[in-house]
């Protein structure tokens, strides 16, 4: 068994790796425990868009705005929504300040942060326990055993191991899906989808279906398809991602039928495809007992329903955390967790439903009623 860090981070996402960052400021001792084998492992996910108030915020009290600045793309701000034949009932201009980034180019700013050895690579958490003092043990999948943190805080993601010991919350299918795909440079759809598409973000509103089209940071286009399908619809022979023909037939034959020809193209361009399907903790959720030496951030804290807030909340959480652990100190700990998850529940709260609000509006086919909760 090896001797843990005072506290050891869980998940090497926007959450862990800000909470790394802000707690190398603060002089407190850390590592970041990280599943994927190194910083090139293959990420997936599209570009995010950072809030002055809350991401911006966490980045410039950790000194990374202005690294920040050098990536952020203030012209793929622009928001355009429109309805299933493409007619446009909304359109924002460029500038606003909520300036996208690649999730890579956050992850690269935020690692290149902090020091190599602070981030164990290939280190998947199995277990969080405690010993028969109540002090945490976590088991990696790779052997590794660790003990003797102060603090473990679960930024790992949607499929925390860490609430595992924190909460009884699971989170719940929602009833939607994603499917995300690409149109890159050598696309033949790519010349088209830039002139026609643009910068920014491209919301297709029909009954029970969207199309999102965002543009990233290297001109590529990603498009996610949203679907209301069961749980196992990925799995229960229905599609198969790797037969990219059969999933476009599938799409064009059985969801878009209805749709116009240009939103149809992206189906028959639809590249590199792959499942999100959507799951949601509950509002009822949030609000446990603080277990000692335990905690968790970000989605592993409050995972809802994409709402443009996700990665802005997990970021705040990191800034909230590391602040009570500074004031607090590591002998008083656990207060700071208490004080850091006081504040933290009514966050959860606002974010699950403003997930569970645009997931209802996105799906109802009028794009008319989304401009309420989409208009910046
Ligand atoms: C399709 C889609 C689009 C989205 N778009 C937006 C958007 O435009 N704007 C926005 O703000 N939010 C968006 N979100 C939400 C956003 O991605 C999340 O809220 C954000 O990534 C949360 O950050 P996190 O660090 O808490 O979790 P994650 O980003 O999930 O990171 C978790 C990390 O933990 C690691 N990990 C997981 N399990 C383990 C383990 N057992 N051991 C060790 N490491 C582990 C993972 O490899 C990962 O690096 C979107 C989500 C989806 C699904």
């Amino acid at each position: 068994m090896r001797m843990a860090p005072t506290v050891a981070i869980i998940g090497g996402g926007p959450c862990g790796l800000t909470l790394a960052l802000l707690l190398e400021h603060k002089n407190i001792d850390y590592i970041v425990y990280e599943r994927d084998e190194s910083e090139n492992s293959n990420r997936v996910g599209g570009s995010l868009d950072i809030h002055p108030a809350t991401g911006q915020y966490a980045l410039r009290e950790g000194g990374l705005f202005e690294v920040f600045q050098k990536y952020a793309r203030y012209d793929d701000t622009v928001f355009t929504l429109a309805d299933k034949l493409g007619k446009r009932v909304l359109q924002t201009d460029q500038g606003r300040d909520a300036p996208e980034i690649d999730r890579s180019d956050l992850r690269r700013i935020l690692l290149d942060a902090i020091p190599k050895d602070k981030i164990k690579w290939g280190h998947s958490l199995k277990s969080a326990t405690v010993d028969e003092d109540n002090k945490p043990v976590l088991q990696f999948t790779n052997g590794v055993v660790l003990s003797g943190s102060k603090l473990v805080v679960g930024a790992d993601g949607a499929w925390s191991k860490v609430r595992l010991i924190v909460t009884q919350a699971t989170p719940q299918y929602s009833g939607k899906s994603f499917i995300e795909s690409k149109i890159g440079h050598g696309n033949p759809l790519f010349e088209t989808m830039a002139s026609k598409a643009g910068p920014g973000m491209f919301m297709s509103i029909g009954p029970g279906k969207l199309i999102i089209t965002q543009r990233q940071g290297n001109g590529s286009y990603k498009n996610y398809f949203g679907l209301q399908v069961p749980e196992d619809f990925f799995h229960n022979g229905t599609v198969d991602l790797q037969d990219v023909e059969g999933t476009r037939q599938l799409l064009l034959s059985d969801f878009y039928a209805d749709w116009s020809e240009e939103y149809k193209d992206l189906i028959r361009h639809a590249t590199d495809l792959r499942a999100w399907p959507l799951y949601s903790l509950s509002t009822e959720d949030m609000g446990w007992k603080s277990v000692p030496g335990f905690t968790i951030v970000g989605d592993a804290a409050h995972l809802t329903i994409p709402n443009g807030e996700g990665v802005n909340l997990a970021m705040t959480d990191s800034l909230k955390l590391a602040s009570k652990i500074a004031e607090y100190g590591i002998q008083n700990i656990n207060q700071a967790v208490q004080e850091y998850e006081a504040d933290m529940f009514p966050r959860g709260v606002a974010t699950i439903t403003a997930g569970k609000v645009m997931e209802n509006v996105l799906y109802s086919g009028d794009p008319q009623a989304s401009l309420q909760i989409m208009s910046p």
